[in-house]
């Protein structure tokens, strides 16, 4: 598996993703995508939008503010309670995220923990300062993770960025339902930033301050079963039992969680996983997990998280968490508007399910599970092995020389080929290098026009995997290509 610091290190170089004002000093848990990053970042956005919103009938889109009127907060809960336990070091005066000092250090789960048990727990385990080792820590208290603004000319006005993007569907939901003429059940999904105050955001972009996320909020009626097709893929399973009794996960088929959480639940765990299928996640390195009872939020039901085998251990990647009813009644109580809908001939609040993608999270682990070094190779190839829907760069186009008519007649191919994919045109260097320089950036084929394509009319084409050159008809590139997707 890949190195955190080498992926890193890959990443910044090529541009791809990088911290913000590096010649500042950059500024931690901010980052910047670059002119490769920019294009897998849209390329997942559009397959996530396509495959939940385009692909459904029953689910509509919609883009909301990222400065939010605080009392949306307020009803969420998230002014009182959207926090982290923060532990400082007396002596070099680091500040720690406490559950996370307790989860490295004695291999358990602290997220959700009571402030007081995160206190007793580091006072009897005499934890120590991560940065100078010291055993002087000023007793834990929690630190609030919402970033706040002030808006218009009115001084002490207090807003806040949006920590999530799920608030703002819930409080749009009743006017989008009516002008849609929705019924239940009835998704609304949103792609867009969210910030979060992170007490030491690291690993990369994993944990960021700015960060995206892609969620849909579903809308059902708990009284109404779902019919499952039958599902059974078998997926990595770490229930709540097996972690209560320290057991690690065991495959288990998608049809079978019906045993552990509601039909609804595994419903969209069965369309979640389909998807991480689709854009070409390795099933070996994903798992489910419920979470435990000590961590489920203030709103859950119950949550399933799929974690991914990241380079620094198995974490969160997303979360799919049963919210019930409780932020429409949240809204409905603070606002005092109306928020039932009518199913059949009864009034109900809507339950809802809530898978919630980390747009960060999910490019660093296509990136981390496509990265390989091919070791038989003399060079030692570098190879990112994306899946062709969401590469950067999905067609390179070389002239073999810069000349006797190559370099036009692969112009005139590139502009063609570039309206319909994301395609690159490179004329420098030998094409051996070129092909290597695709590879590494994940590019799924190349094609190299020659002294015969201006006779012919071929091309040949090569594959970035298993490096296969085939002579091909300029007319039926296209139709190779998209036939990979
Ligand atoms: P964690 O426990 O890792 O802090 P969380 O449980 O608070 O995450 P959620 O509130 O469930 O996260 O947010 C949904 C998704 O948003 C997460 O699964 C993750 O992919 C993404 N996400 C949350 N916080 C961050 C962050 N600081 N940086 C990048 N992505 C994040």
């Amino acid at each position: 598996m890949v190195k955190l610091s080498e992926l890193q290190k890959f990443l910044v170089d090529k541009a791809i993703i990088f911290p913000t004002a590096e010649m500042y000093g950059s500024f931690a848990g901010f980052f910047d995508y670059g002119p490769l990053g920019v294009e897998m970042k849209r390329a997942v956005k559009n397959e996530w939008w396509n495959h939940f919103v385009r692909g459904r009938s029953d689910t509509v889109g919609m883009d909301g503010s990222i400065i939010t009127h605080p009392k949306v907060w307020e009803a969420s809960g998230h002014v009182d309670a959207f926090h982290d336990p923060l532990v400082e070091c007396k002596k070099c005066k680091t500040r720690t995220r406490a559950d996370h000092l307790i989860e490295d250090r004695l291999k358990i789960t602290a997220e959700g923990m009571e402030l007081k048990d995160v206190a007793t727990l580091i006072r009897e385990h005499d934890l120590t300062c991560p940065k100078c080792g010291s055993h002087d820590l000023i007793d834990p208290r929690y630190f609030e993770l919402m970033f706040s603004t002030e808006v218009g000319a009115v001084e002490g006005n207090i807003a806040y960025l949006r920590p999530e993007t799920a608030q703002l569907i819930f409080v749009d939901f009743p006017r989008i339902y009516k002008a849609s003429r929705g019924s239940l059940p009835f998704g609304i999904a949103q792609i867009g930033k969210a910030f979060r105050n992170e007490i030491s955001p690291r690993n990369f972009v994993f944990r960021a301050r700015e960060f995206e996320q892609m969620e849909i909020e579903y809308f059902f009626n708990p009284e109404t079963r779902i019919e499952l097709k039958p599902n059974d893929t078998k997926v990595n399973v770490l229930t709540r039992d097996a972690q209560d009794k320290g057991e690690s996960h065991t495959p288990l088929k998608i049809s079978s969680l019906v045993n552990f959480t509601s039909e609804w639940h595994v419903y969209w765990i069965s369309e979640v996983w389909n998807f991480l299928m689709k854009i070409g996640l390795r099933p070996e390195n994903l798992r489910l997990r419920q979470h435990t009872k000590e961590e489920l939020s203030h709103y859950a039901q119950d949550t399933w998280d799929v974690d991914y085998l990241f380079p620094f251990g198995w974490k969160e990647m997303i979360g799919m968490a049963n919210r019930s009813d409780f932020d429409l009644k949240q809204h409905a109580k603070h606002s005092g508007d109306e928020l039932k809908v009518l199913d059949g001939d009864k009034k109900i609040y809507p339950w809802v399910m809530e898978p919630s993608f980390g747009v960060d999270r999910l490019i660093m682990a296509l990136l981390s599970d496509a990265w390989y070094i091919d070791k038989d190779s003399k060079d030692k190839r570098q190879v990112l092995r994306l899946n062709p829907k969401i590469a950067p760069i999905q067609i390179g186009v070389f002239p073999l020389v810069n000349k006797e008519g190559m370099d036009t007649a692969a112009w005139e191919i590139y502009l063609e080929l570039s309206k319909h994919f994301r395609a690159f045109y490179d004329s420098k260097g030998s094409i051996g290098r070129r092909y290597r320089r695709q590879d590494s950036i994940g590019t799924p084929y190349c094609i190299t026009i020659d002294g015969d394509t201006l006779k012919d009319k071929t091309v040949t084409l090569r594959e970035r995997d298993s490096m296969d050159q085939k002579r091909i008809k300029i007319r039926s590139i296209g139709t190779k290509i998209s036939e990979s997707f």
